[in-house]
């Protein structure tokens, strides 16, 4: 796709990603989290429905997946060197995701981090966002868990 293209992964290289983003990366303001576990990793999350993001999976053994608060969504995470990479949300086949921004690499510069609060959400409304928000059609390559 036309746009900008981003890539980025985990530290030792196991989960490795691919995005594409119709904006500039300085239009996004990455938003952090305020549960407990996004806090404890310092992570905020962009995405955009419009873009494209593939999840390259070099080593199967190494995506970690843990659930929390609600348990709809699911974090994915390497679990060989502890870099989260972002969530996940997956309905009819469909996989929805958010990348934290942190794991974008070559001095990609984003907007201010902008504090947010899902868990003052129910359960619907969650989902209802995240399909608004979040990347759709996300690819996993070489998943084969
Ligand atoms: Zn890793």
């Amino acid at each position: 796709m036309d746009g900008y293209h981003l890539r980025g992964g985990c530290h030792c290289g196991a989960l490795r990603i691919d995005i594409g983003l119709p904006r500039p990366p300085e239009t996004y303001g990455p938003r952090a989290c305020d549960c407990d576990f996004c806090r404890k990793h310092g992570a905020a999350y962009f995405s955009d429905p419009d873009g494209s993001l593939r999840v390259m999976v070099g080593d199967a053994r190494f995506l970690g997946r843990y659930r929390q608060g609600s348990g709809i969504a699911e974090c994915l995470l390497c679990t060989n060197c502890g870099v989260l990479l972002g969530v996940a949300y997956r309905e009819d086949e469909r996989l929805y995701a958010a990348i934290n921004y942190r794991v974008v690499e070559g001095g990609v510069v984003f907007g201010e981090a902008q504090p947010v609060s899902p868990k003052t959400l129910t359960a619907n409304e969650k989902v209802r966002r995240w399909k608004a928000l979040w990347f759709a059609d996300v690819a996993l390559v070489g998943d084969s868990a």
